[in-house]
């Protein structure tokens, strides 16, 4: 671990960016003596949601350490006190919370935890105003933004109301707010008493996901950046965010896992699942599955093709159905969202052309004779 590539960016996380000589002693002795003193326990938690389980991972040290926070549940909470009383610990002994991304299944017991602890908590500076307990007009404008995407995307409006209290009540139950993060930017080091990890910012599931690296081991905690068996949906970005940075998920999501390709990892912790090995396979599945879907909607638009200005284009309720036939609740945002990430790369390619109607936003094929979507798109 070379300290003087660890980027100081804010005086208030000095403490943990750069190690104390004296901690550092400590940890060349451990690791001379060929001792890995800490140990991190995966703790699977039950989730309401189709997904079913999700991760958190408590780091056994002297600064105890819990990665990401299951649902708001008190079955969820007693799980992770009881894996954590298990591995030796408290939950009122944990110091740290480092959340891999702001949703629900990941960050839910924050508030609990933190009423119960001197924790503090860490969190991607894009996905920080998640987080936050906004009130009632905060909560209000969250379903208005979501309510105006759902327009735009041609939601038959019969269908809006339920899917926004599904969402919402989604989100209600299963997390309570919690101000007072830590807001991280990538490329910090959380540093254990034998082992350091690397903050990885990598965007794309959510505007802020991180990954954290022990580089020395080449442990990976991937969030839900990287999962084994499921492809992580890169989803729409409906706060200012995405204008501010010109936020596009999947763009944002493959350049994410180029930086993880690149990466000597020998074996990976993710948000949902068991461990794996072998990361540039699961990425380069990553790769063909969106490939293969930028094809897949290329030739949706195709079998529809209408002539610009005639006012037949596709909306994304269409283009989505058309990938997935009929959805329902949460699942058609996610299918939104997928839809909406591959058409975004298809109109950077110059493929694809979308145009207002009214409130709705509909896109057309721009014919791009003799070239195939494959080679522009991995061009
Ligand atoms: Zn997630």
């Amino acid at each position: 671990m070379n300290l003087n590539q660890t980027r100081l960016f804010d005086d208030k996380l000095l403490h943990l960016v750069l190690v104390p000589l004296s901690d550092f002693g400590l940890n060349i002795n451990h690791i001379i003596n060929g001792l890995r003193m800490t140990t991190i326990h995966r703790i699977e938690t039950r989730t309401p949601f189709p997904i079913d389980r999700v991760n958190c991972y408590y780091i056994k040290d002297s600064a105890p350490t819990l990665i990401d926070a299951g649902v708001n549940t008190d079955e969820s909470f007693d799980e992770v006190e009881s894996a954590i009383k298990k591995a030796g610990g408290t939950v009122e002994g944990l110091k740290k919370i480092i959340l891999t991304h702001a949703h629900s299944d990941h960050i839910g017991l924050v508030a609990r935890i933190v009423e119960l602890s001197v924790a503090e908590v860490y969190i991607h500076k894009w996905d920080a105003s998640k987080m936050a307990d906004d009130g009632e007009s905060g909560f209000i404008e969250r379903i208005d933004r979501f309510r105006r995407f759902f327009l735009q995307t041609g939601v038959p409006e019969s269908v809006i109301e339920k899917t926004l209290s599904s969402i919402f009540d989604r989100f209600r139950l299963f997390y309570s707010g919690f101000s007072g993060v830590k807001p991280l930017e990538g490329g910090e080091i959380f540093s254990f008493d034998d082992f350091c990890l690397e903050v990885i910012h990598t965007p794309g599931h959510t505007p802020g996901s991180i990954c954290l690296f022990d580089r020395e081991n080449g442990t990976f905690l991937s969030g839900d950046t990287l999962l084994e068996k499921i492809s992580s949906n890169p989803l729409v970005e409906l706060g200012t965010l995405a204008k501010e940075v010109d936020y596009r998920s999947l763009e944002q999501f493959m350049s994410s896992l180029h930086v993880i390709e690149a990466l000597p990892v020998i074996k990976v912790l993710p948000g949902h699942g068991g461990p794996f090995s072998d990361h540039r396979k699961r990425v380069g599945e990553l790769f063909t599955h969106h490939e293969d879907r930028i094809n897949q909607v290329f030739n949706i638009l195709k079998d529809n093709e209408a002539p610009l200005g005639t006012g037949s284009g596709m909306t994304l309720f269409s283009v989505a159905s058309a990938i997935f036939g009929r959805l329902e609740g949460i699942d058609l945002f996610l299918g939104l969202s997928e839809a909406k990430c591959h058409l975004e790369v298809l109109e950077k390619k110059g493929l694809v052309l979308s145009q207002k109607q009214g409130i709705l936003k509909v896109y057309f094929l721009e014919n791009s004779p003799g070239k195939s979507v494959r080679d522009i798109v991995s061009a």
